[in-house]
């Protein structure tokens, strides 16, 4: 398929699943169990689309790496079981690993409390060339302590800096921050996979039945399961709040694995496109040097 075709069937793919002005985003109004009009009959030519995504993604990421201007940061949140690790692992596979980098964000160790809650990911920023994958984010800051307010207590703020709104005051840090690196040639994409609460009792039953997955299980998940319209509450008021033109959210339906991975492909794609990137160029005298150096090894013996 053609580049520029591509492009376009990517952008129109994904269009419904982005927000740029929050202001009017309802999460209630996005289906998890949407899959863009595609019925399961339409899945292994979705799945060929994915391929041509990808490999279009590797031949861009290529160019990125040459080129040395741009970075890319593509940022994932998600509850539990949503697929995050799934769609990452699918979306980069084939992708040359010195141009990637993939960081996740747990709960913080005692060194990360030490500081503000932008450092670790900071320190996790894809370099230029690169594309960086965040497996959760600072958005953590306004979703799990928000629904778990005890645990801005161990951030060990000066109490009277955490008075008042300090939600509104981390919306606006963060959408601060991200100006700044969009400002500075890092693109940002934000992923929030939105599976059913339904779907995700079902993966869990998988899980636990699944002595390969069993692993993955944790008790505490459940815990987050019964909080599930607080954290639905944050996910909606986090989206409206930080959505911008520069640091778009892809509200992603979750409940069906393979239509995930191509809206995230598709985003990716997207991304990279717009950046039209290209092999850097030699100068005339850059290129009269390698004539002669190529000259000088086909005389070599
Ligand atoms: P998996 O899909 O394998 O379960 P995961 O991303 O859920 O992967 P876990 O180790 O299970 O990884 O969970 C990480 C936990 O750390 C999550 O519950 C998340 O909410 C929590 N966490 C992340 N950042 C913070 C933070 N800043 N403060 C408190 N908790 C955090
Ligand atoms: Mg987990």
């Amino acid at each position: 398929m053609g580049r520029n075709r591509l492009f376009g069937n990517a952008q129109r793919l994904i269009k419904k699943y982005r927000v740029t002005d929050g202001r009017s985003f309802r999460l209630r109004r996005v289906d998890p169990g949407d899959t863009g009009g595609l019925t399961a009959e339409a899945k292994p030519s979705a799945q060929a689309a994915l391929r041509n995504g990808i490999d279009a993604l590797i031949r861009l990421q290529d160019m990125l790496y040459a080129q040395d201007r741009w970075a890319l940061l593509a940022l994932f949140q998600a509850m539990d079981a949503a697929g995050k690790d799934s769609a990452i692992k699918h979306v980069m596979s084939g992708i040359n690993p010195a141009g990637c980098q993939v960081a996740s964000f747990k709960t913080p160790s005692p060194e990360e409390l030490d500081h503000d809650y932008l450092w670790r990911c900071q320190r996790e920023l894809p370099q230029r060339g690169r594309i960086g994958i965040f497996n959760r984010s600072y958005y953590e800051e306004v979703l799990v302590v928000r629904v778990h307010p005890e645990f801005l207590a161990t951030e060990k703020i000066p109490p009277h800096l955490v008075e008042g709104d300090i939600w509104d005051r981390r919306y606006e840090d963060i959408r601060a921050f991200e100006r700044h690196l969009s400002r500075n040639g890092t693109i940002i994409r934000k992923f929030f996979l939105h599976v059913s609460r339904g779907e995700q009792k079902r993966r869990f039953l998988k899980r636990l039945d699944d002595p390969a997955k069993q692993w993955k299980f944790s008790t505490a998940d459940i815990a987050e399961r019964a909080l599930w319209k607080s954290y639905m509450e944050a996910y909606e008021e986090m989206i409206r709040a930080t959505a911008s033109e520069r640091a778009p959210w892809y509200v992603v339906p979750a409940d069906n694995k393979w239509f995930t991975r191509i809206i995230v492909a598709a985003v990716m794609v997207d991304a990279l496109g717009s950046l039209e990137l290209s092999y850097p160029k030699l100068t005339k005298a850059q290129a009269a040097e390698l004539a002669k150096t190529r000259q000088m090894l086909v005389d070599s013996r």
